[in-house]
């Protein structure tokens, strides 16, 4: 019997917006926290095998973003520091730190939400990324800096 994976008829739009979807559901769990809503998962062959949100007031560390969980996370996983074959999903724009990160790991794609005006990596090193790297952004924008948005109002 043939086992159907149904995401594998999926298109990659519809794809990308089903695993920001997930990024988006560790994004709420941040806020729910008290820390910065960002949430990222990496995904490979249609499965998650890497996730994390952004923990830098629990931990007390600078450079546990979501994204840098994640990494470390699907590292752990695939057991080899290469995601050569994963696409990694964020809630909004890495920042120059995670987006060097993730140089280091070669993914092969990364997608974003929203934008970063301030902090993102486009601002600071739009050429920081690795070559074989492909970039989407704008998956879920609105709903994403939605949440950031609603987290920095109620910090005022
Ligand atoms: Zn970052």
């Amino acid at each position: 019997m043939r086992i159907y994976n149904f995401e594998e008829t999926l298109p990659q739009e519809k794809l990308d917006e089903l695993y920001m979807k997930e990024a988006f559901s560790l994004a709420e769990q941040a806020f729910r926290e008290d820390e910065v809503p960002i949430g990222a998962v990496i995904v490979a062959q249609n499965k998650i095998i890497g996730k994390g949100y952004n923990l830098t007031e629990r931990l007390n560390d600078v450079t546990a973003h979501a994204e840098m969980q994640a990494l470390t996370a699907a590292a752990n996983f695939l057991g080899g520091k290469y995601l050569k074959d994963c696409t990694l999903y964020v809630t909004v724009e890495p920042c120059v730190m995670c987006a060097g990160a993730s140089y280091w790991t070669q993914v092969s794609r990364i997608v974003y939400g929203a934008v970063d005006e301030k902090r993102g990596y486009t601002v600071v090193a739009p050429n920081i990324l690795h070559p074989k790297t492909q970039i989407i952004g704008g998956v879920l924008e609105e709903q994403c800096g939605a949440l950031m948005k609603t987290f920095f109002r109620s910090k005022r």
